[in-house]
């Protein structure tokens, strides 16, 4: 029988998530290990959701949320609401019967913690009752800036100690929150790409969340158009080169056009480029059987 994914511990260890040095296609990069934080709550979900993870949640008796059946942040919200000793209730669209007689994946992964799912076709009838905390999908709040402050100092402090005068840190964007609080409070520039929607959409997030545009991030110009969650023989292939020649976990929704557009842009980025392993690994085993039901892994 397969191990149940169950919430043990109890601590975010920020400290977990170190520093590597790797190869790719004969350049070195630095890989920042956001994956390791924690088992369940990992990657920049952690980050983003540590205000509510430090918070006295007592007056709350569920949280709320809602978003997609494969959503990295409704996992990681499984787990603020089973460390809080909380109830979590998520509303997603209408669930195919596949994945409801056989859960898999990140969603397998939250109802063994306790989701409770509800489908809805409109995620603005969702209402809120008395003692449920509304966190909005994907978490891209102002509240997310405090956990990526801390990754922001851990940078700094990486450049610091490492008598590092130019950084360009990287990660791939969804709502773009990471980015743009990471900017904010990084002493080095951020470039990002946009994975979920296009460079218009990803402008107006920052300009939601921080409104002087010179602490926005730099968005690396896509040549293609993407859609997000969609297979491309580009992205399976290249995600197989960079865990093969680094062995490092990577994510099949984000890294693998992150790491088209880094390669590609290496010589924008300079000599020393940080890239942010921002978890996701959850995910994989779904996306992975999709590859191979096309035969492309
Ligand atoms: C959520 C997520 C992102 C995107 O983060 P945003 O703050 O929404 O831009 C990137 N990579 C992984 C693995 C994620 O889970």
């Amino acid at each position: 029988m397969k191990n149940k994914r169950t919430i043990k511990d109890m601590e975010l260890n920020f400290s977990n998530s170190i520093v590597e040095q790797i190869e790719f296609r004969s350049n070195k990069y630095f890989l920042k290990r956001d994956d390791l934080i924690h088992s369940e709550f990992s990657g920049n979900k952690a980050r983003k959701f540590y205000s509510y993870f430090q918070q006295d949640l007592s007056s709350f008796d569920t949280i709320v949320s809602y978003g997609g059946n494969q959503s990295n942040a409704m996992y990681s919200l499984a787990a603020l609401a089973k460390l809080k000793g909380v109830k979590y209730k998520y509303y997603t669209r209408p669930i195919p019967k596949f994945l409801l007689k056989k859960p898999i994946g990140n969603f397998e992964f939250a109802l063994e913690n306790g989701m409770q799912v509800f489908e809805i076709s409109d995620f603005n009838n969702i209402k809120v009752l008395e003692g449920e905390l509304l966190i909005k999908q994907g978490g891209a709040e102002l509240y997310a800036e405090a956990g990526v402050k801390l990754l922001a100092d851990e940078i700094n402090e990486f450049a610091q100690e490492n008598s590092l005068e130019q950084l360009s840190v990287f990660l791939p964007s969804g709502t773009g929150s990471t980015a743009v609080f990471l900017q904010k409070n990084c002493n080095f520039p951020v470039y990002t790409v946009p994975c979920v929607g296009d460079e218009v959409y990803l402008r107006k997030q920052f300009s939601e969340l921080v409104d002087d545009e010179k602490l926005h991030p730099r968005i690396l110009p896509i040549k293609k158009k993407y859609a997000f969650g969609k297979l491309y023989k580009e992205f399976i292939n290249i995600w197989k080169e960079v865990t093969n020649e680094t062995q490092k976990p990577f994510d099949l929704l984000y890294d693998p056009l992150g790491w088209l557009i880094v390669d590609e842009f290496c010589n924008v980025l300079g000599d020393n480029v940080l890239y942010i392993q921002c978890g996701g690994i959850s995910g994989n085993e779904t996306m992975f059987n999709r590859y191979r039901r096309k035969n492309w892994a």
